[in-house]
């Protein structure tokens, strides 16, 4: 198929600005199922050890929770616990009819399974979307709680080619560099799922570039800096770099950079996701979309038309 993308190109995908008019959606909805029905979500985050990049993430996680309305709590664990008191936990909040969410942050100590921890929250409170329940409803086209960054990922997908392209995904080609289970898989099957042709890359493909100058629709999920280069990018194509990496720079310090080669990448782009402020903001605002999702779910509330 043909496909017909206009210019101009280098629009940058404000994932930032996203982030923040979805949290304001999701404020006025969580004040309306209070309002209705008396419920106030609440998101229950647990961490164990003491490593400090979960911390930070886990403390912003519970700034941001409260600051829509839901409620917020943590609780840390020491790296020694062992998985069946972990498990025992997991089962307590699963009956706790007052939490609506649960995340076990990752990644756990060594001498515990992650996958078997994921498959004892109770799929309805599951709001990474990594439990096996989840993962297989979305990949059969099942109502799902689906996991937070590809799913916001697919929103600016969405809203890049609403503004700057014909509003449609169905037939575009995809490819996707990166097979994790949160990343390059979910986000291949909500690919799938619009009518994208879909390709899913990862470190034993060939001919890397030209896979990638096949795609409309380039996503970047590999976890190293600047990877993907300038000329790996089909003239219109839109691009959503996944990656969070920190380089060293000249001066000493350090800073963020994505997957994506952004300077060069941007220049045959139609639109492009910064790193920061692309990806990353939408990753905690779907955190709390899947909590209020959730929260219905349990309830048996439908989703207001515009949710
Ligand atoms: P993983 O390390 O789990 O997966 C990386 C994938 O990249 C693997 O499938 C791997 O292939 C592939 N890969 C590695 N090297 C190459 C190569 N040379 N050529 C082609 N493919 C390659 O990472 P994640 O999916 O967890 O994360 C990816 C990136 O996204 C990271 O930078 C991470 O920090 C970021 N991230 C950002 C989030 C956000 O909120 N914005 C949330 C989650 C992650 P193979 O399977 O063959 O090993």
């Amino acid at each position: 198929m043909t496909v017909t993308v206009p210019s101009p190109r280098g629009n940058i995908i404000d994932g930032f600005g996203y982030a923040k008019g979805l949290r304001e959606r999701i404020t006025t909805q969580v004040a309306a199922l209070k309002a209705d029905h008396g419920l106030t979500p609440c998101l229950v985050v647990v961490i164990v050890g003491e490593d400090p990049a979960s911390q930070i993430y886990v403390k912003n996680k519970g700034e941001t929770t409260k600051a829509v309305g839901m409620e917020s709590r943590t609780i840390t664990l020491p790296a020694t616990t062992s998985e069946a008191d972990l498990l025992a936990l997991v089962a307590e909040l699963n009956a706790d009819k007052a939490v609506n969410g649960i995340l076990v942050q990752l990644p756990l100590p060594e001498h515990m399974s992650s996958l078997k921890v994921i498959d004892a929250i109770d799929p309805l409170k599951d709001v990474d979307g990594f439990h096996i329940q989840n993962v297989g409803k979305l990949s059969v086209g099942l109502e799902a709680i689906v996991p937070c960054t590809p799913l916001g990922s697919l929103m600016l997908l969405k809203d890049a080619i609403k503004t700057h392209g014909n509003g449609s995904l169905s037939g575009l080609n995809a490819v996707i560099v990166g097979r994790s289970n949160i990343v390059g898989k979910p986000m291949a099957q909500l690919l799938l799922n619009e009518n994208c042709t879909v390709t899913v890359a990862h470190s034993r493909t060939q001919n890397l570039a030209e896979v990638c100058r096949s795609a409309d629709i380039l996503v970047a999920a590999v976890g190293r800096p600047k990877f993907i280069k300038g000329d790996w990018v089909k003239d219109g194509a839109y691009v959503i770099d996944v990656g969070i990496n920190r380089i060293d720079t000249a001066d000493g310090k350090s800073k963020i950079v994505g997957d994506v080669d952004f300077d060069a990448a941007r220049e045959r782009a139609t639109a492009i996701t910064p790193v920061p402020r692309g990806v990353g903001p939408m990753t905690i605002a779907c955190l709390l979309n899947n909590t209020l999702h959730a929260t219905r779910l349990q309830h048996g509330i439908a989703a207001p038309q515009e949710a």
